[in-house]
């Protein structure tokens, strides 16, 4: 069969493709601790369910404008006015159908064949193949061990190439939880705004730090004028325990705000109507929203803290990378491989196998020589899948 050299290079997202796997195992009866999904455990909030109940029953089942309704636009403007403390402009935002969505619109609009993205590494899979899919390429900058994998402005620029249009920064990390400071923000978009670089910062984990009540530093704490172009995504999956209803948002210049619109205008048109209604609720009701965040960033930094003891205890020569947002935890397994085992997607085969915990091997973030577990599952499991990761690791 022939295919257009638009899905070339396309392949399922990895993660998802191990989740995939080990639901099936566990279906079949065997006893499987899947850590290997990216999303909260955690119901999404009762008041935001319950707004949506009554949304359907008042009617609000048709269809909406293509980048929302506008309340809900105007509330996640407000709601990114208190973080930059200046006015941000409602026609600038755009609801899509998760950050996923979002970033999609991004890199299809402003990238495409030549063009060249670079994307701090390890980075979450799926924007390199998103960047394909827009027929560019993705050039992955690795920052250093040491330093979390934060990336430094020596570093990007040492890959900039007169192809370079644009650059993906995602804080705090997926895979790695690291979080950048204010000021090392600040010195990588002065930078990108120097070389004329889109900016595409992904804060979808903004509000799981650690280190709360503050969030996670974005580019809205920076000063007006470190900013050249830029694109800001986040959304409510992983704030508002949402990953099902599919709702992110985009910020950015209303001109390319408007070319994002008519792109899904083409494709899925709007955002689910009853999933905006619940977004609505979750971006207005600040008191309830910050209630339940504080709730699931206490249990998430609770478990940050109990697995990376565990590690720490149980496998002293494993190193990880400190988790200061997100709910990953991702360590360095090369230390472990054996003559069968030469790479973590071997290693995490392994261990599924034998141990009946699913992980995902680090090739899907640009490193094969690492693994991520989520840790947004109950203490006990988090308890027992490092027990059994231990087991793995002490018998190699
Ligand atoms: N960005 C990052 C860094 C993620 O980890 C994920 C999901 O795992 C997404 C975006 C996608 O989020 P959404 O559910 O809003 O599409």
């Amino acid at each position: 069969m022939r295919f257009s050299a638009n899905i070339q290079e396309l392949k399922p997202s990895a993660t998802i493709a191990v989740s995939t796997l080990a639901k099936k195992l566990a279906a079949e009866g065997r006893d499987i601790l899947n850590l290997s999904a990216g999303e909260p455990d955690f119901d999404t909030p009762r008041f935001i369910a319950d707004a949506a109940v009554e949304g359907i029953r008042a009617g609000r089942t048709r269809y909406t404008p293509p980048a929302g309704i506008p309340e809900l636009r105007q509330a996640i403007a407000r709601h990114l006015e208190t973080r930059a403390g200046r006015p941000m402009d409602w026609n600038g935002v755009v609801v899509s159908a998760g950050v996923k969505q979002a970033l999609f619109n991004a890199f299809f609009s402003l990238f495409g064949p030549g063009d060249e993205v670079l994307v701090a590494a390890p980075y979450w899979t799926t924007y390199p193949d998103l960047i394909r899919i827009a027929r560019a390429r993705p050039v992955e900058v690795f920052g250093a061990e040491a330093r979390s994998f934060k990336v430094t402005v020596d570093e990007l620029e040492a890959a900039v190439t007169e192809r370079t249009r644009g650059l993906v920064l995602n804080s705090p990390c997926n895979p790695t939880g690291a979080v950048y400071t204010r000021d090392e923000l600040d010195a990588i978009a002065r930078w990108a705004k120097s070389r004329g670089l889109w900016l595409i910062s992904d804060e979808i984990y903004r509000n799981i730090h650690h280190a709360a009540p503050a969030p996670a530093p974005g580019l809205l704490d920076l000063d007006e004028d470190a900013l050249g172009p830029f694109v800001l995504v986040d959304g409510a999956s992983k704030s508002y325990a949402m990953t099902g209803w599919r709702l992110g948002f985009s910020y950015c210049a209303p001109a390319l705000a408007a070319k994002f619109t008519a792109l899904q205008s083409q494709i899925t048109s709007n955002t689910t109507t009853v999933s905006q209604v619940a977004g609505l609720e979750a971006y207005s009701n600040t008191e309830a929203a910050e209630a339940s965040i504080r709730e699931m960033v206490r249990a998430f930094t609770r478990r940050r803290d109990l697995v990376t003891r565990r590690f720490r205890e149980w496998m002293p020569g494993v190193p990880f990378v400190e988790p200061e947002g997100a709910f990953y935890l991702y360590f360095r397994v090369d230390g472990l491989f054996t003559g069968e085992v030469t790479d973590a997607t071997g290693w995490c085969s392994a261990l599924l196998e034998e141990h009946g915990v699913a992980l995902v091997p680090g090739a899907a973030f640009g490193d094969d020589r690492w693994v991520r577990m989520s840790y947004a599952a109950a203490d006990e499991v988090l308890e027992e899948a490092v027990r059994r990761i231990a087991a793995m690791a002490t018998c190699t």
